[in-house]
């Protein structure tokens, strides 16, 4: 095919991250007015989502599409981008990355725990004792068993090299926490505490110019191009228009679903209404495409709610809040859970609580700990209290209740065994400045997806793999199973993403 001169106007756009971060402070700044969840404004979640992500000013120009690749990825997150960083590392060298947002990141933007993984060099040197086997059992475990069992071992056995090879690409995770559902600190975040996914994308960001991989932004992958039982090229909605393309290798990272309440609806008719902690591009655009070229989707009723989002500003509050001591209460004051479960089972016992009102309350330690605490605080959605009795008033709940709470909690994080049974992230809480965020649960990953086997090739409904046609990340089906691990889908973006990238180059060679 003859290269389009019109379209080689189109432009590589590289993004600044400043516009990334500021995007997800945009996120958080959204309106104030609190409700109790889950409240029906999926359009006003949207448009902020949407704001959230409006093109960067800073552009440069670059060549165009070409008509021909090795490979083409479609989705600039944390998996896309791992994927070409690897293939090109592995020896494919004509590669572009099309992502149909004007800013790159998608929901990876928006990871803030950090990212799981066993036996790693940090694990070591701070004298953390840990085992793939342990993690995979965990991540099973917590995903009620449904998650495909091979593939979680395989995330697991790579953790630590994925952890590696992101230090070798400048982003280092060396800052260990404990997410619900994992019995050691094994989620690995920035030195200084930061949420992982800023510093992750920047990081993938930094590795792919450096390499001079092209990323075309606004550039919306509308089809699958099959020919035989082979996917050879795909169709692009670009601002100049159509283009098809030719690709040797095709990988779907095009992420999840949360912001496309059709879907939703389709899949998960309860969920309908609920806010969304998703990036306004998450419209599951890659299950139809993959659906469409012949992929079998697995488990789609699978979608997580997260149990600490703030409802007003859809901004989903990190569990590290908890894991480095954090408690949630409701409007009687008192805890009702065991923090630290697993995100279905704490989002479940949120909803049954008084009006579904409940806060997540910290003291300035788990503040200074987590980064993302002033953030959020910065985006207007944190009470601050001088002391616990001044916080209680603000939030109209008995002091004296909410005192008795903590000095019951504190009597746990002091080895007393919990009525609630939580056994992990305890510390005690120091009242002095006391702080909280009222969250209620909000839709957050997409669980099902597109079949893949461990070298990431799509599968169709028989186990066969798509020639040519692969996909890594929540776009696919069967790791997490019934219920994802915080932590767990930066480690499966990030193993699988390389991992995919390395499967392409074999590919490619043979
Ligand atoms: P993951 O965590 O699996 O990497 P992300 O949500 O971080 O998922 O990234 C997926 C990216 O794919 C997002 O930036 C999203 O805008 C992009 N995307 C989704 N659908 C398309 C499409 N049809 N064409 C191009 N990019 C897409």
């Amino acid at each position: 095919m003859e290269q389009n001169n019109k379209l080689s106007m189109s432009r590589r756009h590289f993004v600044g991250v400043a516009s990334i971060l500021g995007a997800s402070l945009g996120l958080a700044a959204c309106g104030q007015s609190e409700q109790a969840a889950p409240e029906k404004k999926p359009e006003e979640a949207k448009e902020k989502s949407a704001e959230a992500t409006k093109p960067a000013e800073e552009k440069k120009e670059g060549a165009g599409l070409q008509d021909e690749y090795d490979l083409v990825v479609v989705g600039a997150g944390g998996a896309g981008l791992s994927t070409a960083i690897s293939a090109f590392d592995a020896g494919v060298k004509n590669i572009c990355v099309l992502e149909k947002m004007g800013v790159v990141g998608g929901n990876s933007n928006f990871a803030t725990s950090g990212m799981n993984a066993s036996e790693t060099k940090y694990q070591k040197e701070q004298g953390i004792e840990d085992s793939n086997v342990l993690f995979a059992d965990e991540t099973f475990k917590g995903g009620h068993e449904l998650g495909n069992r091979e593939l979680v071992d395989f995330m697991c056995q790579h953790s630590a090299g994925a952890i590696d090879w992101l230090a070798e690409n400048g982003i280092v995770l060396d800052n260990l926490t404990q997410t619900g559902g994992m019995s050691v600190k094994r989620c690995h975040r920035p030195t200084d505490g930061a949420a992982v996914g800023g510093v992750l994308i920047k990081g993938l960001k930094a590795a792919m110019e450096k390499r001079s991989l092209p990323i075309f932004d606004e550039h919306k992958v509308t089809k699958l191009v099959k020919e035989g039982d082979s996917v050879n090229g795909l169709e692009v909605e670009t601002k100049e228009g159509k283009k098809t393309i030719k690709a040797k290798a095709i990988v779907l990272a095009a992420g999840g679903l949360g912001s496309n309440q059709e879907l939703i609806k389709k899949y998960r008719p309860d969920l309908e209404g609920y806010v969304s902690t998703n990036h306004a591009g998450a419209t599951g655009d890659g299950y139809v495409l993959g659906e469409e070229a012949g992929a079998e989707l697995i488990q789609m009723d699978q979608i997580q709610i997260h149990p600490t989002v703030e409802q007003s500003s859809a901004k989903l509050i990190g569990e590290a809040l908890r894991g480095s001591g954090g408690i949630l209460v409701n409007k009687e004051a008192k805890r009702f859970t065991n923090e630290m479960d697993t995100r279905d089972k704490v989002s479940a016992a949120e909803l049954k609580q008084p009006e579904k009102i409940v806060y997540l309350i910290f003291d300035q330690k788990v503040y200074d700990a987590n980064k993302a605490a002033a953030k959020y605080e910065k985006a207007g959605i944190t009470k601050k209290g001088t002391d616990l009795a001044d916080l209680a008033k603000q939030l109209e709940l008995d002091p004296t209740t909410l005192q008795a709470t903590v000095d019951a909690y504190n009597e746990v994080a002091g080895g007393k065994a919990d009525e609630f049974g939580r056994t992990t992230g305890l510390a005690q809480l120091d009242f002095g400045t006391a702080y909280a965020i009222k969250v209620a649960p909000g839709i957050h990953h997409a669980m099902g997806g597109i079949k893949i086997n461990d070298k990431n090739q799509a599968l169709d409904k028989d186990n066969n793999p798509i020639k040519g046609f692969y996909a890594a990340g929540e776009v696919t089906g069967g790791i997490h199973g019934g219920n994802r691990i915080g932590g767990n889908a930066v480690c499966d973006i990030i193993v699988f993403g390389k991992n995919t990238g390395e499967q392409v180059a074999e590919f490619l060679k043979a």
